[in-house]
Parts: structure tokens; sequence; C-alpha cells
């Protein structure tokens, strides 16, 4: 038997409830690799699901966490073999498929990407679907190519944000990070951001075309009416890596002006179906490009019995940084 944060439903009232319970390797879905989890991580969508399950949830009872890493304990498929160290984000696993908040999990083995050198378990868990999506946007704006002007990056001092700011300013660019809490300022200027743009300086929906031309790439894990004032800031041919809708899933006060008169790229990051090979480059990438002190400056350190509190925090927009959840 070992511990796993259970999440049931009453049928009658609809009401859902979390707790740590002992479970066996029998209630474990169907699969083809067991993994011994070590850590996980909270992001937004498991707010949801240890919550009332925003619609991503199919069934109950039912284990969340959409990210784990850990070490292989058996496996039915070639590529993966007892006391490898393994990485899991995405793939629905924590909303459709149980997670790993968990001391084992079972899952596909496509869905298993290979700890990548210079990371541990612990490490890549504080990176997490926020810490990859993160590098999956700023491999999209190099891609693009990058403009004069300081990357913005919105929902700063969260998870997203947060790595993002860290990458790149290590990558040498110069970060202006958007706060709804100026409290976090030195926070985000040890992460790297050398300026801060007050939340409320970007919500105001107006209705001008365009605004003087400020940011040379945007990571924007907000959307709402950040997103529709950030278009019109954007510099020429520059790009936003869309990742996130904290703020809101419509932009508000949007117009096609930025696209048709400044040539702005609004690029769509989804993390969870990227493929294999993506999947590969990104973790290199953040091997190699995300600061190891940083990332520790982000790290909250949590256990199961903490995330019931944790979901609910992480939906109210009140987590910072990256929180590790050391299921042992
Ligand atoms: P966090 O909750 O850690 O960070 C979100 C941040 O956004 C908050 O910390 C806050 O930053 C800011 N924020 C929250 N509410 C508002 C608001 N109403 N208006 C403006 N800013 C707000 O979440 P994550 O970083 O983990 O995820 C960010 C978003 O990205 C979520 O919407 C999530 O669902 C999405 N996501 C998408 C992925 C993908 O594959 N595309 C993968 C992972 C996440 P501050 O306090 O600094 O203002």
């Amino acid at each position: 038997m070992f511990n796993a944060l259970v999440v049931e439903k009453d049928e009658e009232s609809g009401k859902t409830s979390a707790e740590v319970k002992q479970i066996g390797e029998e209630d474990l879905p169907h699969a083809d690799v067991t993994v011994a989890v070590e850590y996980s991580t909270v992001n937004y969508k498991d707010g949801l699901c240890i919550g009332p399950g925003g619609g991503l949830v199919r069934k109950y009872p039912h284990v969340p966490g959409i990210d784990f890493a850990g070490t292989v304990e058996s496996s039915d498929d070639d590529r993966y073999k007892p006391g490898d160290k393994v990485v899991l984000t995405g793939w629905r696993v924590g909303e459709a498929h149980w997670g790993g908040y968990s001391q084992k999990a079972r899952v596909k083995a496509d869905w298993l990407v290979p700890l990548p050198e210079g990371l541990d378990t612990r490490q890549a868990m504080a990176v997490g679907t926020a810490g990859f999506t993160a590098m999956l946007a700023v491999m999209a704006l190099e891609d693009q190519g990058l403009k004069t002007g300081p990357v913005l990056v919105t929902g700063a001092a969260g998870g997203v944000g947060s790595v993002a700011t860290a990458i790149l300013a290590n990558l040498g660019h110069e970060v202006a990070a958007v706060t709804g809490r100026p409290e976090q300022e030195e926070y985000l200027k040890a992460l790297g951001a050398s300026r801060i743009v007050p939340r409320e300086e970007l919500t105001e929906v107006t209705k001008k075309p365009l605004e003087q031309e400020t940011w040379g790439g945007c990571i924007d894990a907000v959307a709402g009416a950040m997103l529709g004032r950030v278009l019109k800031q954007m510099e020429y041919g520059s790009s936003v890596a869309a990742i996130g809708l904290a703020g809101g899933a419509a932009i508000e006060g949007a117009l096609i002006t930025p696209f048709i008169l400044r040539g702005v790229n609004l690029l769509g990051i989804d993390s969870v179906m990227q493929p294999y090979e993506n999947r590969v480059r990104a973790w290199e990438r953040i091997a190699k490009d995300l600061p190891m002190d940083k990332l520790e400056a982000m790290v909250q350190p949590a256990t199961l019995s903490d995330l019931p509190g944790l979901g609910k925090d992480i939906l109210k927009g009140q987590v910072k940084g990256r929180v590790v959840v050391d299921v042992n």
C-alpha cells in the first residue's frame, strides 16, 4: 500500500473532496510503465483538479497531479527499464488519467521523457509543466526572432512567468516583468527582471488602434484585457507567445491593427500534446539555460497533505514561483 491524494465526488451534492489515502497497485490504471514517484508540483490545472475539476476530470475517484518525476519500477516497454529516471508532463495525465500526487503512478511509455542530464528529479519538478511551457515559449520567440526592445513577461510572479523571467534574463535579454503583487518586486529582480510593470498599467481596455512600440517580444500567461493592450505595444515584426489565461479566456479590446500594420505575430503554445522530439529539445534547453540557483529561489516545498490548500491558493493567483511536492 502507498499514499496518494484521492479526490472523491459526492454524487448527490456534486461536491468533491480531496484527502491523502492509502491505495494499492491494483488500484492504479492499466498502462505499460510503473513509476516510483519522487516529486510532483502544483500548476493552475492541478488547482482545478484538486477542487471541483473544472470539466477536466473524467471520472472519480481521481488522483490529480499533471506532472511528476521519479524512477521506473517496472516496464513492459523496451524504451524503459527499472531504475531509469523519468519525467512526465501533459498528455492529460492528472486530468483524464491518474497523475503524480501518489507514491506510484502507471502511465504509457509514450508519455515519458528520460530525465535530462544535469537535472535531478526534484529540479525537474521545480521546473514542471510551468517551466517546460516557459521554455517552449522562449523557443517559439527565438524561432520567430526577438526584436531589440525588452521582452515582456506577464503573470511574472507565477510559475510560468518566474521561469520565463529567469531563462530570458540568463540568455541576455532585458526582461520587463508584469505583476499585480508589488511586494514581489525584489523576487522578480533577483530572477533577472530589470523592470517591473504594475498590472494596472495594462488592464484598462482602450479603443486606440496602436500604442507606442515598446516590447521586442512577450510571454503572456494572462490574456484578457492585458493581451489586448500588449499586442498594440509590440514592436514592428515582433511576437507574443500566448501560454495562459490567468486573466480571462477572451482577448479583450484586441484589434486587427497590430497584425496588419505592424506584422505582429501571436504564437500559441501548448505543452500538453507537444511531440516527443520537441519535449526532449525543451528539456535539454532547460538544463542548459535555466540557472539552478534561480530555480531554487522559486521553490516552495510541500507534501501531499498540503495539496488541498495549495490547490485553492493557485486558483486565487496566490502561489509564488514553483511548488515542489515531495510525495514520500
Ligand atoms: P500561476 O497561478 O502560478 O501564475 C499565474 C500568474 O498570473 C499569477 O501568479 C499572477 O501573477 C497572474 N494573474 C493571476 N490572475 C490574474 C488576473 N486576474 N489578471 C492578471 N494577472 C493575473 O499559474 P501558472 O504560471 O502555472 O500558469 C499560468 C497560466 O498558464 C494559467 O492560465 C495556466 O492554465 C496556463 N498554462 C498553460 C499551459 C500551456 O500548455 N499552454 C501550461 C501551463 C500553464 P502576478 O501576481 O505576478 O501578477
